[in-house]
């Protein structure tokens, strides 16, 4: 059978927080999932709750070792099995890889190096380094028939590599997590507010925003506020830097902005490609 003509590449937010967090990315009859971490049911009942019941998963990227991007892994891994005479893979870095909590592995890890470029179907895929306290984290960029989608989840700080990875795309899935007075004043023990804030932690709203605006390139038409923290934050908060961002840029007519959840996906939203 021919692949499916390319006509949207299409991205669902399925889950988005410190519970984990999973997003498919589609085009022409194939699909990949950016991190694993929800279970496999969840993964269909969600893809089953916004119209894609039949969403291809062919291959798993995934950004870093931490629980809640890696606990679906294993058994998703096994529930996909053999796709096209072969076990779906797997794709993260060697320190990932090396780091992954005991019995979360996959059946088929695909260590990939920082200057890798991977095909998967009609996408081409390639990592970028972000700064986060594991062994070898990074955000993925996903281009398909020149349109692009980044994943950019689980950073501490803004980076010249992800400040020129955002902005070359079309869809920025990009961590809003913490209002940074909401976390202060918050029930979270000193430690844990110093991770959380740190180098090495997670962007706060204003960093985001911050981001969002100097990278803010000339294509950008959707951004996914991701990785928001229950305790720490409020979509509103998030999605008020994140348009105050835009309205500085001169932006706010023409790109959409939503907040990502734990609790359900974003309908599918569909980036119009040039073949068709
Ligand atoms: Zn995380
Ligand atoms: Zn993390």
């Amino acid at each position: 059978m021919p692949p499916a003509a390319l006509q949207d590449l299409t991205v669902a937010v399925l889950a988005s927080g410190s519970n984990g967090n999973c997003t498919w990315i589609g085009a022409g009859g194939r699909g990949i999932l950016v991190d694993a971490g929800i279970s496999a049911r969840q993964v269909q009942l969600r893809l089953d709750a916004v119209g894609l019941p039949a969403a291809p998963i062919d291959a798993v990227f995934v950004t870093h070792e931490h629980r809640d991007h890696v606990q679906g892994a294993r058994v998703l891994s096994s529930r996909l099995g053999s796709h096209r005479g072969r076990t779906v893979p797997f794709y993260m870095t060697a320190g990932t890889a090396r780091h992954l909590p005991p019995g979360m592995a996959p059946d088929a890890v695909e260590e990939v190096g920082i200057e890798d470029i991977l095909r998967v179907g009609p996408f081409e895929v390639r990592p970028v380094s972000i700064p986060h306290d594991t062994a070898d984290p990074v955000a993925w960029r996903v281009a398909c028939d020149g349109v692009s989608v980044g994943v950019v989840t689980d950073l501490g700080r803004a980076t010249p590599p992800v400040v020129d990875l955002l902005r070359g795309l079309d869809l920025a899935v990009l961590e809003f997590n913490h209002d940074l007075e909401m976390l202060l004043e918050g029930p979270y023990p000193w430690h844990l507010k110093q991770r959380i804030r740190g180098n090495q932690g997670h962007l706060s709203n204003e960093q985001a925003a911050d981001l969002l605006y100097s990278s803010l390139g000339p294509r950008l038409k959707q951004v996914v506020l991701a990785h928001l923290s229950e305790e720490n934050n409020r979509p509103s908060r998030a999605l008020a830097a994140a348009r105050n961002a835009l309205v500085r840029a001169g932006a706010e007519d023409r790109v959409q902005v939503r907040a990502g959840s734990r609790y359900e996906p974003t309908p599918p939203i569909r980036l119009p490609l040039r073949e068709g």
